[in-house]
């Protein structure tokens, strides 16, 4: 049965430096890649017990598999809201159902990408630390309303899945460009739908309440996809 990693909207690698002598967690995932036959040792060494990457290469994640279970190590395909090539596999020739941001939202974004253009800078997306105005997350991202990104990711899963040896589906980047909602028009639509089904939500809480029930449902329904087969 596969076990499913569900990570909030941008996080990032998790790092040990050194193996302790008593095991403090159980498991410590690592995320990233690489050539299987130096990573895995060197993430065994370091007391990693998991390794997750943003790979989809069934024979990349056959190697690595094959070189982290004698270790102990479980491995996991990383998916992500982020992937507009696996959409252009699944969805030869169709346009992504991108997600949409506002006009101030925007400008948010196209300044975060010059001061990153402009030269080193501290900032870190996801508020580490919080950026002074409005923040948002400069990459596109697939619209989770869009029915046909469950459909992209349940046939995504499944063919992961499918790996030799994989251990399972690790989930990254399930979230909201603006960190609020999407403001296209599929969006739009099915947080009208929402509201209509749920008249005692004050309308000034509505939206954040839609945001966060839909995103959650679409990973829940992911990882049961996941479980299942
Ligand atoms: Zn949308």
């Amino acid at each position: 049965m596969a076990t499913v990693w569900l990570v909030p909207l941008l996080s990032l690698l998790l790092v040990c430096r050194a193996a302790p002598a008593e095991p403090l967690f159980r498991q410590i995932l690592g995320w990233g890649g690489g050539d299987p036959a130096v990573v895995a040792p060197a993430a065994a060494e370091v007391g990693v017990t998991d390794l997750a990457v943003w790979n989809h290469d069934p024979a990349y994640l056959t190697r690595l598999a094959a070189a982290a279970r004698p270790l102990g190590l479980k491995t996991y395909s990383c998916i992500w809201l982020g992937e507009q090539p696996a959409w252009q596999r699944y969805f030869p020739g169709v346009a992504p159902p991108l997600q949409q941001m506002n006009a101030a939202e925007e400008a948010a974004a196209v300044a975060i990408a010059a001061e990153l253009k402009a030269g080193p800078s501290v900032y870190q997306y996801g508020g580490e630390p919080v950026r002074a105005g409005l923040e948002v997350f400069t990459d596109p991202l697939l619209c989770p309303h869009d029915p046909r990104v469950a459909e992209l990711f349940r046939r995504q899963i499944a063919d992961l899945l499918a790996v030799e040896g994989l251990r399972g589906i690790a989930f990254d980047y399930f979230g909201y460009r603006n960190y609020r909602t999407c403001h296209c028009p599929v969006s739009q639509a099915a947080q009208a739908a929402w509201q209509a089904q749920h008249p005692e939500v004050e309308p000034a809480r509505a939206a954040a309440r839609f945001a966060l029930e839909s995103l959650v449902g679409l990973c829940n329904a992911l990882a049961d996809h996941a479980r299942r087969l």
